[in-house]
């Protein structure tokens, strides 16, 4: 199946006379018709719901959609992108480990793994992604156990160079996980370019309606964790009667630990609720894609036209500093969102937001509605003015995330804006 068909058909299934929607299955626990069988799932040696902490049917058929659209062997679905993106580190680092991330990311990311993961012994350390690969190496440390990267920087819109990062991860026994949440699939599959873990915040494109904050994780299933560098995924893990999990989930293993150990003990996992929310998401994504992307292309034509405007940050655009290495990896588009910045300053911004009308000024992005935020007075102001930088992020940015309205009702509103500044 092409991916646009995966969107409607993978996942679920129905059999004859079964219902046709995925069905919310809205039960905490699973029946079975002996002890034997309930400890055997206990054992992990068999296949089957136990308790919706750690898997449920409705949540499952949307994971298995979300590792088909990924071209991975298994997906866990996670309450958000943040629990997504936790998860995925805490699977294969612990308390005296260190991991490299860009510094281009998202500024809940950045929190999490400068100040929070901190607090629990794990040490990151913010790489400049486009310093050249001997450079990077030298961040990396025999504790060293994860590279990390988002292949469309939230919001500073630079395009990660999946390859380049994967070659460093590799040469040194490490996994690259990518944050692959404003391309989606649709646009861009790491995992065909050598990413071992991709990460989503489903919250944004992938549900797409603002409903539903959610997260997942997917495994290409090709790292080799027995490379001596992750002996959890090797010896027993005495949690579950010593069940060693590159023998016995093979190819699944990372996923198969993240769900039975860090699933179970954190409690991160959506309800069916969520997760049929996440389904009708996902099920129109690619046509969803492909139009805020055409829709971007042209806001970010017309922004960058404009006397007013600084810069705009948008990989099509022909003299755009990521437009080659967009080519490689967003060959699609580059989705809906673009970075700009107006001449003059941090008010300048705010007047000219201020000013909209058609586009919603919320803390959010990549939704069907056409929306605007302003990081430095909202999602970053956490930051250092060092760290803002660093993230790619100037304090007259604005963060454009075009909808699906029709193109000249969202240009109108773009001119109102700029009239607003005369
Ligand atoms: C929003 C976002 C997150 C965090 O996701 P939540 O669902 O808000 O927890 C992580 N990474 C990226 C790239 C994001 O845009």
């Amino acid at each position: 199946m092409k991916i646009e068909t995966q969107c409607l058909h993978e996942g679920y299934h129905p059999q004859n006379g079964q219902p046709k929607a995925l069905p919310i299955y809205q039960s905490t626990t699973y029946t079975y018709d002996s002890t034997e069988h309930i400890g055997k799932l206990f054992d992990l040696s068999v296949e089957g719901h136990m308790y919706s902490r750690i898997s449920n049917p409705t949540v499952e058929a949307v994971e298995k959609k979300i590792a088909a659209l990924e071209g991975g062997v298994g997906a866990l679905c996670t309450t958000s992108g943040q629990a997504a993106n936790l998860l995925a580190i805490l699977n294969i680092a612990q308390a005296g480990d260190h991991f490299i991330s860009a510094a281009t990311i998202y500024g809940g990311t950045i929190n999490l793994f400068g100040v929070t993961l901190k607090k629990f012994g794990i040490e990151c350390t913010f790489v400049d992604a486009e310093a050249p690969a001997e450079e990077i190496e030298k961040a990396i440390r025999p504790n060293t156990k994860a590279i990390f990267g988002e292949t469309i920087a939230n919001p500073s819109i630079e395009v990660f160079d999946i390859e380049k990062f994967a070659g460093i991860a590799h040469r040194h026994g490490l996994p690259l996980i990518v944050d692959n949440t404003f391309a989606t699939p649709i646009l861009c599959r790491p995992f065909e370019f050598g990413a071992d873990i991709v990460t989503h915040s489903t919250t944004k494109y992938m549900d797409g309606h603002a409903v539903q904050v959610g997260g997942a994780i997917v495994d290409s299933g090709k790292f080799n964790w027995a490379n001596g560098k992750f002996p959890e995924f090797t010896e027993p893990d005495e949690s579950y009667h010593g069940v060693v999990y590159t023998k016995n989930f093979g190819s699944a293993a990372y996923i198969t630990k993240a769900r039975v150990q860090l699933t179970r003990d954190f409690g991160t996992y959506p309800s069916a609720q969520a997760a049929f929310l996440l389904n009708l998401g996902l099920e129109t994504l690619a046509v969803r894609m492909e139009r805020h992307c055409r829709n971007a292309e042209r806001a970010a034509e017309f922004l960058a036209a404009s006397p007013k405007v600084e810069f705009v940050h948008y990989p099509t655009l022909a003299g755009d500093r990521y437009h080659s290495r967009a080519r490689k990896y967003l060959p699609h588009g580059c989705s809906g969102v673009i970075s700009f910045s107006l001449k003059g300053s941090r008010d300048t911004a705010i007047r000219f937001m201020d000013s909209l009308k058609l586009a919603n000024n919320v803390v959010h992005v990549a939704d069907i509605c056409t929306c605007v935020l302003h990081p430095a007075s909202s999602t970053h102001r956490q930051l250092t003015d060092e760290q803002l930088t660093a993230a790619g992020i100037t304090p007259g940015l604005i963060r454009l995330s075009v909808g699906l309205e029709n193109i000249d009702d969202i240009l109108e509103d773009l001119q109102n804006g700029l009239n607003a500044l005369d």
